[in-house]
């Protein structure tokens, strides 16, 4: 299920399709299980939220949501938008765990996951979360499109109407039974890159071609000191001009 809080949702558009509808304890507990969830996402106005249910994927795109829980039913996609580029710097966070490098986008983004598996874990599934990453990522934006939400730019991350390519996204697997698909919003997973290579021209490490993509080439340029500003003592911001310079997402757009 795909829910866009910033549009408006009216009832009497949901059609759950037919294979949700059976009239039986566990089919109710199913769509309740959903659309309790789905209510959390709107409250907490995510940019993504969409849900897809295992048993209507093929065995090959199943695969790496397997890996994570080899039981797992359904993954739960989740997104914020990245309304500033302040939620891009990086800092250096002391946990538990030791030290660590995020950004507030990645924190906020896996706080929520955390929050989303603890609700499922209460009621007694299990989860297991992918952490999120502000980088460009072909792999990554090609498992999103799985969600219909969007389509994979030339910038290799993911775009959604709206919010474009300035989002920060990632997902959580469970065990637990719940409804897949899109019943109130229209698909919006057409490349609309076209002959634009606005993303290709700014980057400046010659990351991003139009065929694809050298990681080792974005990330030493994004690891130089040089490329680098220091915003406070333990907080940096790096490059991220393929991410700022996309035209799509009228609201994420920055000045
Ligand atoms: S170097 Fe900067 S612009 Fe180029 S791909 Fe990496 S983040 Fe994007
Ligand atoms: S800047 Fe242009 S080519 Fe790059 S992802 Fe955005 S729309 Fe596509």
């Amino acid at each position: 299920m795909k829910a866009q809080w910033n549009t408006n949702r009216r009832k009497e558009a949901l059609k759950i399709p037919e294979k949700y509808q059976e009239k039986s304890p566990q089919m109710q507990n199913r769509r309740e299980l959903t659309f309790l969830l789905q209510e959390a996402a709107f409250a907490e106005k995510m940019a993504l939220y969409h849900v897809i249910d295992l048993e209507c994927l093929g065995e090959l795109k199943k695969e790496p949501f397997l890996k994570d829980l080899p039981k797992a039913r359904s993954v739960i996609f989740l997104g914020i938008p990245i309304f500033e580029p302040l939620l891009l710097m990086e800092q250096t966070v002391y946990g538990s765990r030791g030290e660590k490098k995020t950004t507030m986008a990645e924190s906020q983004v896996e706080n929520d996951l955390r929050s989303f598996s603890d609700k499922l874990e209460t009621m007694g599934y299990d989860t297991a979360i992918s952490l999120p990453s502000i980088l460009p990522n072909p792999e990554f934006a090609e498992l999103l499109t799985l969600t219909k939400a969007g389509f994979k730019g030339k910038n290799q991350r993911f775009i959604i109407e709206h919010f474009g390519c300035r989002i920060c996204a990632s997902y959580l697997v469970s065990n637990a039974p719940l409804m897949g698909g899109d019943y109130r919003y229209p698909d919006y997973d057409v490349d609309q890159c076209s002959d634009c290579q606005i993303c290709i021209d700014a980057c400046p490490a010659g990351a991003l071609t139009q065929s694809g993509y050298d990681q080792k080439c974005c990330f030493d340029y994004r690891d130089d000191a040089n490329n680098q500003k220091r915003v406070a003592a333990h907080s940096i911001v790096k490059c991220n001009r393929c991410m700022a310079f996309c035209p799509i997402g009228i609201k994420t757009i920055w000045e």
